[in-house]
């Protein structure tokens, strides 16, 4: 059997960091667990290099992860644009990590769409299908739990490996932990757990990160979902389970980013139901997300209706249309898509 880490391009790695001094690491909008723990734990193992290192979100991070370490000092391009530009301006070396394509950060991909390609040193690690943009070095491995995973697994497998310290570790782990619901989805490589022993050896407090992730909600964010629950639906002739959050709801429970961290999963409890979609009223669209169960792909119907995509069980897209008919369509869509995946259960 062929280790993982022997596919991915450690050497590539390894000369994208030591031949350059200031990087840029990005992650994609709606920052989780993992975009925030794969950027924020290199950025760690970097500055212990004695590199200059920043990292830029698109908009602002949730801040129910606060607590992930470095998180006071990463930079929202909607908000700190001037500052962001300087930190992209000044850098050799960017990282796009979580993420595979410029359209999945706003305008901070119009900013690194528009710069001269051979100026700047570009390293991808994700672990989304399909990666977009072409880079220098692509590390990118779809059938990993979580973009932390790669980054360790590559880590630890490369000259860097002394520069890992607790702190980048604990951050590495969160995202693990984050992408796969404390392993519970996602998760069935047994070489996980090997990464995921070897990380805890650095001595994080593992108990303390899993009450931040798992019990940290607000009194305001479990009333959020008690109604988004009672607005659930299940659309008509499928085991699809619906719920739409329009903009007065939001408002009425006070709405900040990260608040619905979680929420579409919680239908998929339903013996029956084999997908879920959250739908959002947002000021830039209605966000759409998507999880499955089993063999019923949810990227395929996001890229397919929607220009969106993920990964095969948890996908999203953005739809440009009033809330009202973004609800109706993507009701008839996942009904026609549903119907040909279970021609049977067609009247
Ligand atoms: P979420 O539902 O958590 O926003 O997203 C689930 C997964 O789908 C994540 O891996 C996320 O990166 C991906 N995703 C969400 N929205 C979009 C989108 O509009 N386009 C693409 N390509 N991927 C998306
Ligand atoms: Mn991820």
């Amino acid at each position: 059997m062929v280790n993982i880490y022997e596919k991915y391009d450690i050497a590539g790695l390894e000369k994208a960091i030591n031949e350059h001094n200031t990087f840029v690491l990005t992650c994609h909008v709606n920052a989780d667990g993992d975009a925030l723990g794969s950027t924020l734990g290199l950025q760690q193992v970097l500055t212990n290099m004695g590199k200059k290192c920043s990292v830029i979100v698109p908009d602002l991070p949730p801040t129910n992860l606060s607590w992930i370490p470095g998180f006071k000092t990463t930079h929202a391009y909607e908000r700190e644009t001037e500052v962001c530009d300087a930190l992209i301006e000044e850098s050799d070396c960017i990282f796009i990590m979580d993420y595979n394509s410029h359209s999945r950060t706003l305008k901070l991909g119009e900013k690194l769409a528009s710069l001269d390609k051979g100026s700047k040193y570009w390293v991808m690690i994700d672990h989304h299908l399909d990666p977009v943009e072409k880079t220098d070095v692509l590390i990118s491995n779809h059938e990993a739990s979580a973009t932390c995973e790669v980054v360790f697994d590559c880590l630890r497998n490369s000259s860097l490996k002394e520069y890992i310290d607790v702190t980048a570790a604990s951050c590495l782990y969160t995202g693990i932990m984050t992408d796969t619901g404390g392993l519970s989805y996602n998760s069935s490589n047994p070489d996980l757990y090997i990464l995921v022993a070897e990380l805890l050896r650095y001595g994080f407090d593992k108990n303390a990160i899993h009450d931040k992730i798992f019990n940290n909600k607000s009194v305001r964010r479990l009333k959020l979902l008690a109604a988004s629950l009672k607005k659930m639906t299940v659309i008509e002739g499928t085991n699809v389970a619906f719920i739409p959050l329009s903009k007065s709801i939001l408002d009425q429970y006070h709405y900040m980013t990260g608040d619905t961290e979680g929420f579409v999963n919680v239908p998929l409890q339903a013996k029956n139901i084999v997908c879920s979609i959250l739908l959002m009223d947002r000021p830039d669209g209605v966000k759409a997300s998507l999880r499955s169960k089993g063999d019923f792909s949810v990227s395929d119907f996001a890229s397919k209706y929607y220009g969106g995509g993920g990964h095969f069980n948890a996908s999203g897209a953005t739809l440009h249309m009033p809330f009202d008919e973004a609800v109706e369509k993507i009701t008839k869509d996942m009904k026609e898509y549903y119907l040909q995946y279970f021609p049977e259960k067609k009247q």
